[in-house]
């Protein structure tokens, strides 16, 4: 083996790996908006860029990683089928990545996922298993079930093809608007800002690239500041994309080495930064897709005279929530 550079992510995903992933991607997903908001530049000092994940198929970023994942399996491995956990998003991009490439799908949900996302991950198609996430780890009934049934697991974010995917989030972003000075992501198990921080470091490499994680769920935080892999119990947060145990072995490597920072920011944050979304911006964003905006919200990053990007990253939200969240 040769030596790497200290800076160099130690997993196998590289740009051309997100430029391949683009090319798959751009007859089946939405090249999404790039908005701005004069209102939300004036609070916070910034040029802010956001890239509007909550445009995507599905309502969210992970179709790209999904689809990028599963057009890349073996013919063999399309025919026996695809098998896979999520709270939500992932699932329902898992489904309808297999409706189009003919691949059957089998997802393992947890029992309190948001109705939204169940309902639409069944109507894609998918063999939906409930789970109950206080009792069972989703990872060892997945790994059980695909044996038992000789399916592919296509995890929600510890997997290169699905990192890749991500990453065409910040390709789209950065080719529109040109080098910026921060990029901020939010942050679950981390595929999404693995992916994004590649394409950051070939396309804007001066760009500081800033995890957000809710509160409650800062395991990224933690593992990020002790440099290995901290896990964590379910947090409790209303941030159900970002309300993983801890990171990937891929995904920590990568932020390891090329995320700048990470921090944290409460739960009431995101309810103030949807609420801006939908009074000032008329657009609907989930708890975890306002995460990165509250953090320049709550000014816990510094932000003043900077060009930064900020990734929605999903709007799926049942009405009966996004009404009673607006009501604390
Ligand atoms: C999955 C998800 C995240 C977190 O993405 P990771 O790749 O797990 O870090 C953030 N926001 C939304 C809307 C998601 O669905």
């Amino acid at each position: 083996m040769t030596n790497q550079s200290p800076s160099a992510p130690p997993v196998a995903v590289t740009y051309a790996d997100i430029a391949s992933a683009s090319e798959r991607l751009a007859p089946v997903a939405n090249r999404t908006p790039v908005l701005t908001s004069r209102a939300f530049n004036t609070i916070t000092g910034a040029e802010v860029f956001f890239k509007a994940e909550n445009f995507q198929r599905v309502g969210a970023f992970k179709f790209r990683g999904a689809y990028n994942a599963m057009s890349r399996l073996s013919p063999d491995e399309k025919t026996r089928g695809v098998l896979t956990f999520s709270s939500g998003n992932h699932a329902q991009a898992t489904a309808l990545a297999g409706k189009l490439l003919g691949v059957s799908t089998t997802i393992i949900m947890p029992k309190d996922a948001p109705r939204l996302k169940l309902n639409a991950t069944r109507a894609y198609g998918a063999d939906v298993i409930l789970y109950d996430r206080s009792e069972e780890s989703r990872e060892a009934l997945a790994n059980e079930l695909a044996q038992e049934r000789n399916l592919t697991i296509i995890p929600p974010f510890d997997h290169p093809h699905v990192i890749a995917g991500q990453g065409t989030v910040a390709k789209e972003l950065l080719e529109k608007t040109g080098p910026l000075d921060m990029l901020i992501v939010c942050v679950g198990g981390g595929g999404l800002i693995s992916g994004c921080a590649i394409t950051a470091r070939e396309l804007a490499p001066h760009c500081k690239i800033i995890g957000v994680e809710p509160d409650a769920g800062n395991d990224g935080v933690q593992s990020f500041r002790a440099g290995k892999l901290i896990r964590i119990d379910t947090p409790n947060t209303i941030a159900d994309g970002a309300s993983t145990n801890s990171l990937g072995e891929h995904t920590f490597a990568i932020i390891h080495s090329l995320v700048t920072d990470m921090v944290s920011v409460p739960d009431a944050a995101l309810v103030r930064a949807m609420r801006f979304f939908f009074e000032r911006m008329k657009i609907v964003v989930e708890p975890t897709g306002s995460l990165a905006a509250a953090a320049l919200m709550e000014e816990k990053i510094q932000a003043r005279n900077k060009r930064i990007g900020v990734i929605i990253s999903g709007g799926n939200v049942d009405a009966e929530r996004f009404a009673s969240l607006m009501q604390t």
